[in-house]
């Protein structure tokens, strides 16, 4: 029978132990914020496919856009015959993507994919190689990823020593002894012991770290890193994989940092659950590389563009990114009340509605057991969390932007709820 024990024994025989899985639980369908599974339980979904689901899942409009694409062509493979939603949609970001010059957009399959070649690109523009990127980042698990992604255990671990040339700048973040000074002063550091700065094609960082913990780098703090790459004529990469497609208020969190990349890597939410990511960015740095230097079997699919173009159509027509600062202010105050119940809350922070609570034991340190014990006991009662953070400790929410007030206050009342019993 279809229970969700026994797919996870099947599961457990036939699936790599590397794929990792939070939640014991398989789908059988899902909509907007709620996930039923095989045994008919319903979820609250707060976890969005890991920033996928801004709009929801199986948001009408994105079905509609994309069974009309079903019946016209699924696939030509935009480098043998051209289809004009690969060029609408890159003409669209071209335009939502923040920057006063004129740009160009590569689309690809994956977020992944879009860093590598932003990094590509990067070294094709400047003809170095070196990049630098930042401790507790995440940009994926290719090689080159992989070795900018600053966290080894568990992406990169029993692998060995992955590509070189990528050297790590420590992040700001207060609650750990980081300062903004710090974090300049480590890139500096970077460039007295490890690398001249003309060797460095590209500086790659994300506005908000995600799998980092939902750590906000401040607008001065992105424009110091602006005025360094200016100064030193490397390429500003923003990783906006996970902050992209409205999640922080903003269509991209960079527009409230008061400062401008080279390049724009995106994915996740911008094709609501299909897959679909690119590079954005300077049009002189984005033709950089000759033709037939970019591209991919399935790089730009016209179902995932056609889906695409549709989730920026409920952008508007549905004002998300107003509703994504309402969401991200009643998250943010209604989980600050709860730190002043609950001294194990150290903090609550984001941006928008990427929103997140770190937790540390009574004598400061990092508290992953609390956070991974709390998505546990939310499970049982039907709300779907996930964690993040270098320690583990932080509990972030990816609720879609679609949820209604009432959903969301009940995902909170079960986070308090659990709170009560575990903290
Ligand atoms: N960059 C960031 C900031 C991400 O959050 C992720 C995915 N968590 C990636 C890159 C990699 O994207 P993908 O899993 O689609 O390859």
């Amino acid at each position: 029978s279809m229970n969700n024990e026994s797919l996870m024994q099947r599961r457990e025989q036939a699936v790599a132990r590397g794929v990792g899985q939070i939640h014991p639980v398989f789908v059988q369908h899902a909509e907007n914020a709620t996930i039923v599974d095989v045994e008919g339980n319903h979820y609250l979904d707060f976890a969005g496919g890991i920033a996928v689901l801004n709009t929801g899942h199986r948001h009408p409009r994105v079905i509609d856009a994309v069974r009309r694409q079903l019946e016209l062509y699924t696939h030509t493979c935009f480098q043998v015959v051209a289809y004009e939603p690969y060029v609408a949609l890159c003409e669209k970001i071209n335009s939502l993507v923040p920057g006063d010059f004129d740009k160009k957009t590569l689309l690809v399959t994956t977020g992944s994919e879009a860093l590598e070649n932003a990094v590509k690109i990067a070294r094709a523009a400047t003809g170095r190689a070196g990049v630098i990127a930042f401790a507790g980042g995440y940009h994926g698990r290719t090689m080159m990823t992989l070795a900018m992604t600053g966290k080894v255990m568990p992406y990169a671990s029993g692998m060995g020593l992955m590509p070189g040339g990528v050297f790590r700048a420590r992040f700001p973040d207060a609650l750990h002894g980081v300062s903004e000074d710090d974090a300049i002063d480590s890139i500096k550091q970077i460039f007295k012991t490890d690398a001249e700065p003309r060797d460095i094609a590209a500086l790659v960082v994300e506005p908000v770290q995600g799998e980092g913990g939902f750590r906000v780098a401040s607008p001065q703090f992105m424009q110091r890193l602006r005025a360094l790459c200016d100064l030193h004529g490397i390429v500003l990469i923003a990783d906006e994989v996970q902050t992209g497609a409205g999640r922080t208020g903003t269509f991209f969190a960079m527009e409230q940092m008061g400062a401008t990349a080279d390049l724009t890597t995106f994915a996740k939410s911008v094709a609501g659950g299909f897959p679909l990511a690119g590079v954005c960015g300077r049009a002189e740095l984005m033709d950089a590389i000759a033709p037939g230097g970019l591209g991919g079997t399935y790089a730009g699919n016209p179902v995932s563009c056609a889906a695409a173009l549709a989730v920026l159509e409920v952008f508007e027509e549905e004002n998300l990114l107003a509703r994504a600062r309402t969401l991200g202010d009643m998250l943010t105050q209604r989980l600050r009340k709860l730190a002043e119940q609950h001294r194990r809350i150290a903090e609550v922070r984001g941006l928008g509605a990427m929103v997140a609570v770190e937790f540390l034991t009574e004598d400061g340190h990092p508290d992953p057991e609390l956070a991974s014990r709390l998505v546990m006991r939310a499970r049982e009662k039907r709300l779907l969390l996930l964690t993040c953070g270098q320690y583990a400790n932080v509990i972030r929410i990816l609720v879609p932007l679609t949820a209604t007030d009432v959903e969301v206050g009940e995902g909170l009342d079960i986070i308090e709820a659990c709170l009560g019993e575990i903290a």
